[in-house]
């Protein structure tokens, strides 16, 4: 009887800690060749799937750009019939950053995208590294149709997690929305969070522009700084405000400012410092004045997807402020919930 092919999945490595090894003298840690790597520390890999590896790049995620994004999300677009799944080895502190680009990007996206990362690398004692890729590729042989980040115990939707700890092997959190699937003695998925199959064929929208500026509040800020952005080629500034979505509006008010910055055409968005809940600007006076001045909350979508969103939206309707503001707290790819 002929055996069941296996799932063939696409492993894009772009560096992180996950691959690194120590260098002597000083075994400081540094990039390593990664077919390598797996081979050496997962054999058993082969045994969930069908696989191949390509390095896209290998970088510290600190310095991953935008064309990174753009190269990685070519690289999948171009291979979707050819891979069940595909999973992306990526450094954990830009992870969700990346994330959220390529929700926006590959449009329409019907198979799994799953990075995962390390807090220790593989080749060190206790690493979190090889249950880390094991569960992704795992999960990447699932009809899980959106980009998702594995980590710890738990599948997040990408663009609503974020990175919260620097030392806990469960690094990541996503405030505002239930897991995609927990890893435990079996592996469980939450169909009913999932996107649903998209009716579309795919479609890769790679514009971006980096005409995004922020700002995160503080008692006693001087709007200056906003100002300074009227006369300047930055098309959008999130402003990270206090709770629901407020900042001073009688001392150091910044009103001024963002109605400046609103009717020199530029898009304001407020999103909040707090992790759970949300914006909304409706609810106190101080938040109300933001709104009259032009600004947008942004509901519960997290700072970094707020951010990566806009530069997504500026790539693709450049001069249109007004189409931005409404497409800005319009879910494209279940990043925020609707109002
Ligand atoms: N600095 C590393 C990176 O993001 C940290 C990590 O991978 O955990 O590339």
């Amino acid at each position: 009887m002929k055996a069941a092919s296996k799932p063939a999945i696409l492993i894009l490595h772009t560096g992180g800690t996950f691959g690194m090894m120590p260098v002597a003298p000083t075994d400081t840690l540094a990039p390593s060749d990664i077919q390598e790597v797996l081979q050496r520390f997962l054999p058993e890999l082969e045994k969930i799937a069908d696989l191949s590896v390509e390095v896209v790049f290998n970088l510290d995620s600190a310095d991953l750009q935008i064309h990174h994004w753009q190269c990685l999300a070519e690289q999948i677009f171009h291979q979707l019939d050819r891979y069940d799944g595909f999973v992306i080895i990526h450094g954990t502190d830009a992870m969700v950053y990346t994330a959220a680009a390529l929700s926006f990007m590959l449009q329409n996206l019907p198979k799994p995208v799953v990075l995962t990362g390390s807090q220790r690398p593989i080749a060190e004692i206790r690493s979190d590294a090889r249950s880390n890729l094991i569960n992704a590729v795992e999960l990447a042989t699932h009809p899980i149709p959106e980009v998702g980040i594995f980590f710890g115990t738990s599948l997040f939707r990408g663009n609503r997690t974020i990175k919260y700890s620097t030392v806990e092997f469960n690094a990541f959190v996503s405030p505002n929305y239930p897991v995609l699937a927990s890893v435990g003695l079996d592996v469980k998925v939450s169909h009913s969070a999932l996107l649903p199959q998209p009716a579309g064929p795919p479609r890769l929208c790679p514009a971006m522009s980096q005409a995004v500026q922020v700002v995160r509040y503080f008692p006693g800020m001087p709007a200056e700084p906003l100002l300074r952005w009227v006369d300047h080629p930055v098309e959008a500034v999130v402003i990270e405000a206090l709770g629901l979505g407020n900042v001073a509006v009688r001392e150091n008010s910044l009103i001024p400012a963002v109605r400046a910055l609103t009717e020199a055409g530029k898009v304001v968005a407020i999103s909040s410092q707090c992790l759970h809940g949300g914006v909304d600007l409706s609810r106190y006076a101080n938040g109300r004045a933001l709104l009259e001045a032009g600004a947008v909350g942004v509901g519960d979508m997290t700072t970094e997807t707020t951010i990566v969103k806009l530069m997504h939206l500026l790539g693709c309707h450049a001069g249109d402020p007004q189409r931005i503001r409404q497409q800005l707290v319009t879910p494209l790819a279940g990043e925020i919930s609707p109002a």
